[in-house]
Order: C-alpha cells, then structure tokens, then sequence
C-alpha cells in the first residue's frame, strides 16, 4: 500500500490527539508514515505505535524547531521528493494550516484545509458557510497536502511496530528567517484544551454574567469537558476571548458540544457546527439552535443546568 505521511503534532514530546486521529484516517486510504519533527520522540514512540503507524521518520534535529514553522515544510517536502507518498496529512490547526501552505508551494501541489473527512481518491469532505454546505474537492495537481479538523476523526488504536528511519534536512536560509526566541508554557488547570476536547460545553448571553459562568464549569467538570463561550459572553468580558467558539473564534468539532444561553447565531453555529452530537438549553423555543441540535432542552439554564450537573455526578 502507498504511504501517507502524517505530520505528528506535539508539543515537546507530547503528542497531540489530533495526531493519533490523523494516523486512524491515514490507515484508511494507505501506509500510515508519521513523520516526528524535534527532540523527545523516544517517549512518544509507543503512542505512534499503539495508533498503528506503519513507519515513522524521525528528524530529531533540535534546529528543526527551533525556527519557526518553514523547517517543517522543508522537511516534508524532502520526503515528498524523496518517497512519493499518496498524500500527506497535517492537523487543520494555525501551524498545521501554515505548513500545508508552504508545502503546497514548494512541491508544486495543491492543498485542501478544514477537511472533516477524507473519502477515497482523497477527495476532502468540507463544511462550509458556517456548516451550511458541504463541499468536496480533491487535488488536481501533484501529491494531495490536506489539513484535517481536529476531532472530525474518532481515533482508533491498531497496535504496530513501527519501522523507524532517521531522517534530516539541511535548512535553506529562508527557513531560518523567523527564529523562536522563547516559549512560555500557559497556566491551564485541569480541563482539556477547547479544540480537542470530546465534549464542550459553552454559555451565552443566557448566562447573564462572569459569575453565572460557574455554572457552566461545574457541569463541564462533572462531564470532564472543555468550557466555550459565544461572542457575546466573551465581548461583555465575561469569560476569555481564548474560549470563543465560532466564526472568530475557535472551531471545534467534540463527540458532545452542550450550547447553554447561546441563540445559534450564524457565526457560533460556523465553529461548531459540526460536532457529532448537540444538545441546547434556551428558554426560547424560537432559538435558531433546536434547528441544529441532536437533543433539546426549553427550560431556565439556571434550573436545568445544575439538576443536568447534580445528575451526572451522582451516576459517576
Ligand atoms: C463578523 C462577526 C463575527 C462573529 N463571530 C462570532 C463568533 O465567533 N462566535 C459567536 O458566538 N458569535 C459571533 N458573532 C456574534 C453572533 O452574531 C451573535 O451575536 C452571538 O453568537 C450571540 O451570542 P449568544 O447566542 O450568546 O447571545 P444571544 O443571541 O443574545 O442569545 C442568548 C440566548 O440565551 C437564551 N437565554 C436567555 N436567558 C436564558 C435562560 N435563563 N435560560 C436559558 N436560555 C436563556 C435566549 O433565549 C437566547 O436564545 C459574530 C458576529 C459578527 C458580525
């Protein structure tokens, strides 16, 4: 079978799940070669293994990230030229977006992003004008590059012993043009990051104010989810512009994703629209979000939000 190359996503050796959902679809269509970028692949390799990568390239050179971005495109379009691969698959996240980009341009290829499915003859599947449309399109020229939406995949674990290959690149002065000067780690407490989390649940203006919002933590953390926000709530400051799910703000895409407060605005529905699973609680029956959801609930957020908390914890 051909080989497809999977940029692994990590931070400092800590892999992303995105990678292990890119790798699952990979398996679907060929080979799946992961290619891992900088230093602390020795304690991410059982992971790579345990989502099945057939093969795994290892550039382990630290100057490799230590610029920013263009190394990574160097270096994959070095395998492109080197190994053919049927495509290449890259995490739809800003960086993943960026070296897709820069690929696309180097190997004279064409690129797809914000793919939410791959089908055969990677013809990309793309949710577009806020979820509205699904379009789907496949490169017509040299090797597909497509950038795919976290969490549009549910990862699979199929257990290999992956076949290692060290490889290198010797950078060009253009890719050492924008140097990382210094990385500082984000306070996080215990909740996972909004754009990978299985389940998410957001508040509106609903919510009525920046303290109501606990609400909205505490039934997050009975479900150990991630909290988003709508434009509204983020713009009246009452929770960070960081957790902002739509059109300009985060795009997510959970098994689960409970909108509390929120109308179902154009712009939300664009970043979440494609979640697998939506439940809604509005006090509106007219609120354009029950024509999007899997499950609705018409009811004061401050009554049904902490019976739906109390309830979930005491099944735990
Ligand atoms: C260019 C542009 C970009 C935008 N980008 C984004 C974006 O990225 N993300 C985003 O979210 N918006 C975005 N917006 C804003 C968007 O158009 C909406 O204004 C916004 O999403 C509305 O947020 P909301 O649903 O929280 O508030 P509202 O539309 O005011 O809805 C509040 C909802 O809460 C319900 N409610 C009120 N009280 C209760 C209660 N006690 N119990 C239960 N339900 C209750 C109401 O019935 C109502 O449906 C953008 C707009 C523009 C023009």
């Amino acid at each position: 079978m051909a080989e497809i190359l999977v940029l692994v996503d990590h931070v400092d050796g800590e892999v992303k799940k995105v990678t292990f959902e890119l790798l699952t679809l990979a398996r679907r269509h060929g080979d799946a070669a992961a290619v891992w970028i900088g230093p602390g692949y020795e304690g991410a390799k059982d992971k790579l293994a345990e989502y099945g990568a057939a093969k795994v390239y290892v550039a382990a050179d630290e100057e490799l990230t230590s610029y920013v971005v263009a190394p990574k495109a160097e270096l994959l379009a070095q395998l492109v030229a080197d190994r053919s691969p049927a495509a290449v698959l890259v995490a739809a996240t800003g960086e993943g977006k960026e070296v897709a980009g820069r690929l696309a341009v180097k190997i004279d290829s064409g690129v797809l992003t914000d793919v939410v499915d791959v089908a055969d003859g990677f013809v990309g599947e793309h949710s577009i004008f806020g979820g509205a449309i699904v379009a789907h399109a496949k490169v017509s020229k040299g090797t597909p590059i497509i950038a795919v939406r976290p969490n549009s995949t549910a990862p699979e674990a199929a257990p290999s012993t992956p076949a290692e290959e060290q490889v290198s690149v010797t950078l060009s002065d253009a890719a050492k043009a924008a140097k990382v000067v210094e990385k500082v780690v984000q306070e996080k407490g215990e909740r996972p990051e909004l754009t990978e989390a299985a389940i998410v649940v957001s508040g509106g203006r609903g919510v009525g104010g920046a303290d109501n919002f606990k609400l909205i933590e505490e039934l997050a953390d009975s479900l150990g989810a991630a909290v988003g926000a709508s434009r509204a709530a983020t713009d009246a400051g009452w929770y960070p512009h960081t957790f902002q799910v739509g059109q300009t703000g985060k795009t997510v895409s959970p098994q689960l994703y409970i909108a509390v407060g929120i109308s179902g605005a154009i712009q939300h529905r664009a970043g979440m629209q494609t979640s697998k699973t939506i439940i809604a609680i509005n006090k509106d029956p007219e609120a354009p979000i029950f024509e999007l959801v899997d499950y609705g609930v018409v009811g004061d957020l401050f009554q049904v939000a902490p019976q739906l908390t109390e309830e979930i914890t005491k099944r735990k």
